[in-house]
């Protein structure tokens, strides 16, 4: 009878095990059973007193071994062969050979045996491995739970598959993102690296596009986080759906992604597959209830043509992705020479706008607000104008988007209530009569805790009667973190401000929230009125808003008349008020003025 009596190796755990010839075993008892029933072999035994238990009991079929805390780490059974073993991770490198002999190689007498579950597959034998140290890499028992000896895992299988695997993960997590699962910044470069060589070879030309979520930033924080990644989840399958098959879709950062497509022969196809991707966003996500349009500018440069230098090459595209937000989001912009000059990169724009409100080379703009029927004069909204010492003066659609992403549309807009209620002290110390003004406040400085505060501050430092003010806010601002708006709504409420929604109808669809805040009054986009005679969906979305607020009993504007016919049809339809190129575009402080007077002469 074959006792092991090697001694184990000098940095090995000590272990010792005992095999003796076959004793067949009618069924294998659970690891469980043997705890339950057995006095354990605890790991420090003599193999002599196993062997003797063994001896002593031939219907013993194994031992549980348990350590010096008591936790089970292996069974010792009397079988003396190695049975194949047909996982992966397991390789019957000795054949049917006596587990005796095997432990005669150096390399088995670090053995460790190891007790898995039944259903255990090649990750938890890793994890089981890597937990108990290296030096048990080398190759383990396994013993499953229900106390089926399974064969001898052969650590460096093991050891290598673990490594490839490790490898691989290393490369994923390294080059891919792990939110959407698309090539990140990092394969992105490797293939942009790599695309103007096989353009070169094959004579090909290499695009990029440069896509970029609108107002992200402002879905993230108005909706949270993780609507933030559903929706880039949602473009990312909406990219992946408009690219073709052998285009790389990257994401670059945040909401920035890039189309790389190599081996390109015809440019037309770029145009293509750009119109593709801002098409395919039109469909609204779904976002637990709440349905919302994410729309997405896109910038597009070609190599060798745009630039031959490829990092210049996404510049450009960039460029060209600024073009496309400047002429209001939710389009598509080739780049064309001196694109990039005119639109330099968000940091540019964001530092020359920090510097821009310490400059004061902001401007507020008026736009008168009329009633229909009357033409009388019942309001006027305060627009943003940016007078760029180069670029002259700026609309606020090329830069409010900036702000409000890069958090500077707080200060921003300080600036401009303050400034609106300068404007209108100033007037009114002028003895001009003034309506009410109405300002658009942003979701970000709407949500400063200490934006009803700041706005009280200020109505009583420029003795603005609060009923003459009115906070123009987007649908979104009243979608999330519920409890904290209504606060916010109820305290401004509170100060005798009134409250518009801006752009209505735009925005989310779910329309409980007006039910629930104390608004004052809805503003049609004007996207609805928009050629409105001739539109009959936008005819029936302006039709079913003027009902809305009546039935709510809440005021309604519409914005962006410019014909006589789209204000006839809208003052047909009940609409009360309204604002538009038709009565003014948007004056300066002086030009309003004038205007004022004017139009109360014309009208009186
Ligand atoms: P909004 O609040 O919906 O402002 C109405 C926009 O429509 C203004 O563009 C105005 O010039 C334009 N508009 C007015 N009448 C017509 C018309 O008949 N036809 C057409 N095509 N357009 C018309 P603007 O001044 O370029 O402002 C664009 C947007 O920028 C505003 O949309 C608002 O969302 C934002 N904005 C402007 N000023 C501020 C501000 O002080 N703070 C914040 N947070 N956002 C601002
Ligand atoms: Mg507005
Ligand atoms: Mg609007």
């Amino acid at each position: 009878m074959p006792v092991n009596t090697n001694p184990p190796a000098s940095d090995a755990p000590q272990r010792q095990f005992v095999f003796m010839n076959e004793g067949r075993l009618q069924e294998a008892p659970t690891v469980r059973h043997l705890l339950r029933c057995l006095e354990p072999v605890k790991t420090v035994d003599f193999c002599e007193s196993i062997l003797v238990r063994f001896l002593g009991d031939g219907a013993l079929y194994a031992l549980p071994v348990i350590d010096a805390s008591a936790k089970p780490v292996a069974l010792v059974d009397r079988r003396h062969y190695i049975e194949f073993f047909s996982k992966p991770y397991t390789r019957e490198l000795f054949g049917r050979r006596s587990i005796l002999e095997l432990l005669d190689y150096e390399e088995y007498q670090n053995s460790a045996p190891i007790i898995v579950e039944d259903s255990c597959g090649v990750d938890d034998v890793a994890q089981i491995i890597i937990d108990a140290g290296m030096q048990h890499m080398v190759t383990g028992f396994l013993v499953s739970n229900r106390g089926r000896y399974l064969g001898v895992a052969n650590g460096h299988d093991l050891l290598k598959i673990i490594t490839e695997r490790k490898q691989a993960e290393l490369y994923y997590l390294a080059h891919y993102d792990s939110l959407t699962g698309i090539p990140n910044r990092m394969l992105l470069g490797d293939r942009l690296n790599q695309a103007p060589r096989d353009a070169e070879r094959r004579g090909s030309l290499v695009a990029l596009l440069f896509i970029d979520v609108d107002r992200f930033k402002h879905i993230n924080d108005s909706l949270g986080h993780s609507a933030g990644d559903a929706v880039l989840r949602k473009v990312v399958e909406r990219l992946n759906a408009s690219a073709r098959r052998a285009d790389t879709v990257a994401r670059l950062a945040g909401d920035e992604f890039v189309v790389l497509m190599a081996d390109l022969t015809d440019p037309a196809d770029v145009d293509l597959i750009a119109q593709r991707v801002v098409h395919s966003m039109r469909e609204p996500i779904d976002l637990l209830g709440h349905s919302l349009v994410a729309t997405v500018s896109v910038g597009s440069a070609i190599y060798p043509g745009d630039d031959t230098r490829i990092s210049a090459l996404l510049g450009k595209a960039d460029a060209a992705m600024y073009e496309a937000k400047a002429r209001g989001r939710n389009g598509y912009r080739k780049y064309a020479p001196g694109t990039a000059k005119y639109n330099p990169a968000s940091v540019i724009m964001e530092n020359d706008l920090r510097q821009a409100i310490e400059r004061d080379e902001l401007e507020l703009y008026f736009q008168p607000q009329v009633e229909l029927a009357s033409q009388e004069i019942r309001g006027i909204e305060a627009l943003v104008r940016w007078r760029h010492p180069e670029r002259g003066l700026v609309p606020p659609m090329q830069f409010v988007p900036i702000a409000e992403e890069s958090g500077l549309i707080v200060p921003l807009g300080e600036w401009v209530l303050r400034q609106a209620f300068r404007q209108v002290k100033s007037w009114q110390e002028q003895g001009m009569p003034t309506p009410r003004i109405a300002v658009n406040i942003s979701a970000l400085q709407f949500r400063q805790r200490s934006f009803p505060e700041f706005l009280k501050a200020r109505l009583a430092e420029y003795e603005i009667e609060p009923r003459l003010v009115e906070l123009e806010l987007t649908e979104s601002v009243l979608m999330q973190n519920v409890d904290d708006v209504l606060q916010t709504v109820e305290d401004i409420k509170a100060l005798g401000v009134s409250l518009a929604i801006d752009d209505f109808g735009t925005g989310f669809s779910s329309l409980s929230y007006l039910r629930r805040f104390p608004i004052d009054r809805l503003k049609i986009d004007k996207a609805f009125v928009r050629d409105i005679e001739r539109t009959p969906v936008n005819e029936s979305i302006s039709r079913a808003i003027v009902a809305l607020a009546s039935s709510l009993s809440l005021d309604i504007i519409a914005e962006g008349i410019e014909t006589q016919s789209e204000k006839s049809m809208l003052e047909q339809m009940g609409c009360t008020e309204g604002q538009g190129y038709l009565f003014a575009k948007p004056l300066s402080a002086d030009d309003i003025v004038a205007w004022f007077t004017s139009h109360r002469k014309n009208n009186a």
